[in-house]
Order: C-alpha cells, then structure tokens, then sequence
C-alpha cells in the first residue's frame, strides 16, 4: 500500500492534477483500501515485497516445475506480503518449498505482524506443501513475511487460507476407569457438556501456612475484584508424606468445597524424596530441607527414579509409602463421594534439555520418558486396583515439543490432558517485555488437541495470567479451564493475581462473561448427573442458544487401525511424523516410537525395521506424492521416486 501512496502523490507533486483531481485520488485510494483479500489466497514468492532476484535454479541444482516466473531463495534479508482481512481470525499458512541444503532438516521462521513462528524444514529436494501452522490475523491488513534466519530454503508459492474450527465433540466424556463412581462419571460427563462451549474458572489455594492460614484468601480476592467465585479449587496433596508429612487440612477444605459450595476440586502431587537416600530407611523422618522433588541432576539426590520399577528396590518400597499416604487421603474424599480433578507427576517433561542427560526438573520425570510411563501406569493401577480409588480423572500434563507424545501414557489412563501456561517471564509472542501475557497461546492448544486426535479434553491446569476473553474465542483455544497458581505476593512468591500478572480489567470481563463458568454457575445435580442421559448446561446469563444437549461419545478402541506414516499418532500424516522417525533413528534413547507408531511408521516393506527409508517415503505423504493406498511399498518403488 505504500507503494501506492508514493505512486500517487507523485503524481500530485507533478503537478499534473488539479487539486479537484488531486482529492479525486484520494478518495479512490481510499475506497479500495478495506478491500479484503479472497481466500485461499496464493502468492508467487518470488512476487513477495523485497525481493531482490528471482531464481530458477539453486546454483547448479536444477529445481524444475515451479509456477510463476521462478521461485524466491532465502539468502538475506526480509521478504513479505499483505492480506487484509475483515475480522481477527484463524488462518493456515502453507508454502511450497524445497531445501536441499540440509539433510537433517533446517529451521525456518515466518513472522505475522512481526511475532515469529518456527519450523524444522526437511530436506526437500522436489516442491512439497509445507505447512507453517495455523495464525492468528487481525482485521484490517497484515503482514506476513520470511526471515533469513537460518535460510537457505526454496519458496515458490505461499498460501493463506481460513483455518477450520476444530471439533470439540470428538472428546470423550467417559472416564478411562470404567469402575469410577457415579459422581466421577457424572463429573466427567459435565466437563465434556462445557467443553469447547465455555471455560470454567479455576484458581490455586496457598499451600500450607501462607496468607496466615486464610485459604480463602485468593477466592476473597477475586470476589472483591469481579464479584465472582472461581468454580474450581485447586490443591496438593504435597504435605501427606512419609518423610515430614502434615496434615495442612487440604482434603478437609477440599470435601467441603465440594458439599457445601457444590465446586469442583483438581490437585498436584508434589512428593518430594529425600536427598540422601542411601542412608534413609523407609520410614524414618526427614526434615523438609533435606527433601526435594527437583531432579537427581539439580538436588544430588542418590533417589534413583528408575528403580522404583524394579519391585523390591528400596525406592519402590519408598514410593509404595508415598502411594499409601496419598490414597488415605483419596480414600476420605471417595467416602465423601467426591471426585477430584487428579494430576499426580505434573509438568514431567519440563525444562528438557536444560540437564546433561536431557530430562526434566521433577524427580518423576529425570529418568526420560519410558520410565515415566511406568511410573505414571505404576500410580494408576495402585491406586485404581489395590486401594480402589474410582473417584479420580486423570489429568496428565503435557509439553509441546517434537517429541513430547513419547512421554503420554495413552488414552487408557489419561481422561484430560493439560498444559501448564507460564509466559509473562519467558517465550512471550505476543510482542511486548513485560505485564499480564493475554495470549490464548492456541498454538500449544493446537498440539495438546492433536495429542489425543481431539480424543481427550484439553485444560489449563496451571497458569500465571488468564488468556484474554477474545483470544480465547478467535483463537479458537477453548480450554477446558483454567487456573492461576496461588498468590504469594503477601508471603514473599509470586504475585500471580497482582497487575503484573493479571490484566484486571480483562480478568473481570472473562468472569463476568456468559462464556466462563464461576461457582454459582455450576448445576445442582452437577454431581448427579447419569453420563448417559444428555447433559443440560446452563449458566445463569445464558443465552437460549447456550443450552446445549450433549450425546455421549464412546472412547476409542485400543486396536487402532493402521495409518501408514502417522509415527506420531496424531491423527494426520505430516512432517512431524517424518522427523519423529529420523530422530527416533538417530537417538533412540531419547526419542521413541509407540508401538502403534511403529506398525504406522514402517511403510517401505523391508522386513520390519523403521529405517531412513520410511522417514523418506513419509515425506511423499506430506506431498502428497503417495497415499494409504500406496502402502506398504517396496524399497524398489521408493527409489524410482527419489530419482
Ligand atoms: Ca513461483
């Protein structure tokens, strides 16, 4: 557009308009400015703004079958193009691509309005669609452009297109124990009638002792602000241990939440194990300063967590005792029959790749991810099977890295997964350095959705600020709830309720909005509910189109069919997939395949080995150049591809 502002005053400046032709310039430019863009809408890269050279080979690599007049090279600086749109919204960006420059990949970055978005292109060395995700626009003109970072990457079209809504009745509504109680089922069955419809307002109580014992503090606080209650009550079950265990009261405060205020309650295990564990014995008291739940990397702890598989080592015995206190407590709450919202060994795969051997910073997850699997399926069937705890959904926390579907322990022991949302410090994306972060951060909502195949709902169990009303809606990031951690501010933590994390204004409009569900707004018989009779939501500023029948969904089978290329079982067939195999060829102990992913992965028939070859015959997937039909295909038929 500025291209053709200058085009036009210069003709002004030439003196060859009157000055009624003058205005008569003007207003036609300013009459086909709001001029939106028609989508899908596809752009020759070489066409892009700033682009200084237009190629038709990569040096002597011939690149045939490119549209337009050649293709754009990434080789320095910044080229973009503009869409305007008339309302915020969703939109996919895809782009044909080659990149022949690095075998194991190479990332690439685009950025919307300035904010930047990264990819790991595969080596490509025909046109193939690759697809940088789904973004948010805003209305009126928008800027899209690609930075020389890494670069190296052939670009011959780009297109943007409107990003489908996603489908929210695929989640189940069943819980994964098929034992649980009537009122965990009917729990279960009233988060799936919300979900993809509203959020329900969560928030963290103060651990033991803070705020001078008032546990109410954090909900006092939020009353003041928005007039409202948030509906559900966050704890931890941290104190019941073996080591300095104490009983803080939370299961009392959670029981009563849930009689006498009719909420809903989600707790964090944080077991701690003690430091020096070869000369604890089980049973001995520990001072707390001597105990950590940091991983064995950052305390020094001789805790080694993969020997809690092993069922007479002194660590199994260690976390059968841990086990047992908690499920005392689950017990009190099961003969209350309260449910609870369960995310025992939360945030496992955090910070990965910051220790030597590549893990994360809790105990439970420092050993990589196979034996966090066992350990999360060890605490499932111990506490469904030996103790008969059926009062719990099971919450598991995810991350959203290449690789962090190694970690999920899969659908049968998983009812909800969750993402832990800290951005005010780090990782922002929204283009500002410091205050509240109102970004509905759809792109992880995107993965954790993917996760599952949209199987499992997606919830936001732990957060600093809530995301904006709006953004949560345009981005169609419908997170099942969320959940500030607890205010510290008074006791020395964090502030997380304080301006600097909260956008008071923004916090009150997502309260107060038919949209968030707050305490007075759960039903009556939320705990009464038959999961297979339809779900009645309602909230009391409803709109009529707000009350909304649900049917139950059945849970998918174990057995899943076959889907050649899915490595990651995710549902599609795209780059991830590929790149999931090359890694899991590279560095098996620390990427691996499912089983299912692998019988999905293995395409080229060569006696059922996962090699190069299947990451490469994937990759024609993603092109579009092979089907399902096409599979499983010979390594012959694979070559006479690739030349
Ligand atoms: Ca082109």
């Amino acid at each position: 557009m500025k291209n053709n502002i200058r085009k036009a005053l210069s003709i002004v400046m030439a003196g060859a308009v009157t000055t009624a032709g003058m205005s008569s310039v003007i207003s036609a430019y300013a009459e086909k400015e709001p001029e939106t863009t028609k989508f899908p809408y596809t752009i020759e890269a070489e066409d892009m703004d700033d682009v200084s050279q237009v190629w038709t080979s990569i040096y002597e690599n011939e690149l045939p079958n490119y549209s337009g007049e050649g293709f754009h090279y990434i080789t320095g600086g910044e080229t973009s193009f503009n869409v305007t749109v008339a309302e915020d919204g969703m939109y996919n960006i895809s782009a044909k691509v080659a990149q022949i420059l690095s075998e194991e990949g190479r990332m690439q970055t685009i950025a919307v309005n300035g904010i930047e978005y990264s990819k790991t292109v595969p080596y490509y060395k025909e046109w193939t669609d690759f697809d940088f995700g789904t973004v948010r626009l805003k209305a009126g003109e928008n800027k899209i452009s690609f930075l020389n970072k890494y670069g190296y990457m052939a670009v011959d079209t780009v297109t943007v297109s409107v990003a489908e809504k996603k489908d929210y009745s695929l989640a189940t509504g069943e819980t994964c124990d098929k034992n649980a109680t009537p009122e965990t089922k009917s729990l279960m069955a009233y988060l799936k009638s919300v979900y993809g419809k509203h959020t329900i307002s969560g928030q963290q109580e103060i651990y033991g002792g803070g705020h001078n014992n008032n546990y109410e503090w954090e909900n006092e606080y939020l009353e003041k602000l928005t007039g409202k209650v948030p509906a559900i009550r966050g704890l931890d079950f941290m104190n019941y241990n073996p080591l300095y265990g104490w009983d803080d009261g939370s299961t009392e405060r959670a029981i009563a939440w849930v009689k006498e205020r009719n909420g809903i309650i989600t707790a964090s295990w944080h077991i701690n194990v003690p430091i020096d564990f070869d000369n604890y014995e089980v049973g001995d008291e520990v001072d707390w300063k001597q105990c950590s739940y940091a991983n064995y990397q950052k305390s020094g702890s001789t805790f080694n967590t993969a020997n809690v598989l092993v069922e007479d080592s002194k660590e199994r015995a260690y976390f059968e005792e841990a086990m047992k206190m908690l499920a005392e407590q689950l017990q009190k709450l099961q003969d209350e029959n309260v449910p609870i919202i369960f995310r025992p060994l939360h945030e496992a795969q955090g910070n990965e790749g910051n220790y030597p051997d590549g893990t994360s910073w809790f105990w439970w997850g420092d050993r990589g991810a196979e034996v966090y699997k066992e350990l999360w399926k060890l605490l499932y069937t111990t506490l469904t099977e030996k103790y008969e705890l059926h009062n719990i959904i099971w919450e598991f926390n995810s991350y959203d890295y290449s690789n962090s579907q190694t970690w999920y322990p899969g659908d049968e022991y998983v009812d909800i997964v969750a993402y832990d949302k800290y951005n005010v410090e780090y990782n922002r994306g929204d283009g500002k350095s410091s205050g509240p972060n109102l970004r509905a951060i759809s792109e992880k909502f995107d993965y954790l959705f993917k996760l599952t195949d949209g199987g499992k709902m997606v919830a936001m169990a732990e957060n600093d600020t809530v995301p904006a009303l709006d953004n949560m809606l345009i981005e169609d990031a419908n997170w099942l709830y969320f959940c500030p951690w607890y205010d510290g501010g008074e006791d020395g933590g964090t502030a997380f309720l304080g301006e600097a994390y909260q956008d008071h204004e923004e916090l009150t409009k997502m309260y107060q909005s038919e949209y968030c569900i707050t305490l007075d707004e759960l039903p009556e018989d939320l705990y009464s509910l038959k999961g297979d009779e339809d779900v009645k939501v309602t909230t009391t500023t409803a709109k009529p189109d707000d009350t909304e029948t649900t049917t139950t969904t059945t849970a998918k089978p174990d057995n899943k069919d076959i889907v050649y290329g899915d490595a990651d079982e995710s549902g599609d067939v795209n780059i991830n997939d590929c790149v999931l195999v090359m890694q899991s060829i590279a560095n098996p102990d620390k990427y691996q395949l499912t089983e299912q992913g692998k019988k999905n992965a293995d395409v080229v028939d060569e006696g059922g080995a996962i090699t190069n070859s299947d990451a490469l015959a994937i990759q024609y997937v993603e092109s579009r150049t092979l089907t399902q039909a096409d599979f499983p295909i010979t390594s012959e038929e694979l070559d006479k591809l690739s030349k």
